[in-house]
């Protein structure tokens, strides 16, 4: 049986928190004299709403969720590293993830002196469920899944996400950063059968919202007051929460772009064929093409001094000879393949 309070860390569980001012009283007053905050240049003067409560609402509304069930972090990476530092014991505990993936679950456990066990994907990058639960151990507190994955661009299936879910004794971190491009739903619906599961989304790909830094995290009601409890005391700065507020009252702006950029990934796929060094473009459902191309350092350096920058991927595992792509403008999307074609 899961057993939340036995995976947190005793200093965690014994912690008190940092209370702000912002914490012992939020509601509308006149005068606000308790934070020794400047009384001019308002309203960047004010501490921001440390539990982002507005933002909160309005998110767990277009998600499906409730607002006790959603952490707002600096980025999904503030999220990674908070669930590793409530969960993992440096130096006792370890977590398990897939490979290849994205690198900040390995970074993230690496800053924490926590062991990290990887499971290569199958060769059609599918989930190796069996060695993934094998893998783990009792000191395994997190099991890190990416889908739609980085850098291999396809998502898992959903009944091999679930079955890791069920057998896994620790939590597992689902992260859906690209899953607004992606023809699988969302497995947030899926949070009221697992205690156990915590899924990851961001800002900062279909929501063209790199640069002001938010991540979500859903979990249960227990799970998100753990990271509350640990994260900095304003975490989300007020002009991140503003910018996000009014992008959130555009979730139209938002599937516009993801439509554009689903026809530009239909582009580059199509035009990419007809190109000699490009030997295979995996199939993908996120805002990137993992390709892989002969002569791979030959090509990513002849893009670089056409001033296109792409990722290469090919020393990743299982990736040998491939970079990625990320989709781009129309006119970006051109100019990669007018170069390609001039090689
Ligand atoms: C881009 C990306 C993110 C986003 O991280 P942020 O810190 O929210 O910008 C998260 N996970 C994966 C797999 C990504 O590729």
């Amino acid at each position: 049986m899961f057993n939340l309070n036995q995976l947190v860390r005793e200093n965690i569980k014994k912690l008190k928190p940092y209370s702000s001012a912002r914490d012992e009283y939020s509601g509308d007053a006149a005068v606000f004299l308790d934070a020794n905050e400047n009384p001019f240049n308002d309203p960047f003067n004010r501490y921001p709403d440390p539990l982002q409560r507005k933002l909160k609402e309005k998110i767990a509304r277009i998600k499906g969720a409730e607002p006790k069930q959603l952490f707002l972090g600096n980025g999904s990476d503030e999220a990674i590293d908070l669930l590793i530092r409530v969960f993992c014991e440096p130096r006792e505990s370890n977590v398990v993830t897939i490979d290849p993936t994205y690198g900040m679950y390995e970074v993230c456990a690496d800053i924490n002196n926590v062991a990290v066990r990887k499971v290569l994907l199958t060769t059609g990058f599918q989930l190796d469920t069996a060695g993934l639960l094998n893998a783990a151990d009792e000191n395994s507190r997190l099991l890190f899944l990416c889908s739609p994955n980085n850098p291999t661009s396809n998502s898992f299936k959903h009944g091999d996400i679930l079955t890791i879910v069920q057998n896994f004794s620790g939590i597992v971190v689902l992260d859906e950063a690209y899953i607004d491009f992606s023809v699988e739903a969302s497995l947030i619906p899926e949070l009221k059968n697992f205690p156990n599961l915590v899924i990851l989304q961001t800002f900062s790909k279909a929501w063209g919202l790199a640069g002001i830094r938010l991540g979500m995290a859903f979990a249960s009601p227990e799970i998100i007051s753990l990271l509350n409890k640990i994260k900095y005391p304003y975490n989300v700065n007020s002009i991140t929460q503003q910018k996000a507020l009014e992008m959130t009252d555009q979730e139209f702006t938002k599937n516009d772009w993801v439509n554009e950029i689903l026809k530009g990934r239909e582009y580059l796929i199509n035009e990419l064929n007809k190109i000699p060094v490009i030997q295979r473009i995996y199939p993908s459902d996120a805002n990137f093409l993992l390709v892989k191309v002969t002569d791979t350092r030959n090509v990513f350096n002849y893009l670089t001094d056409n001033k296109v920058i792409v990722r290469d991927r090919s020393k990743m595992n299982l990736c040998e000879g491939c970079l990625r792509f990320t989709i781009g403008s129309r006119e970006e999307n051109r100019r990669l393949i007018k170069v390609l074609k001039d090689m």
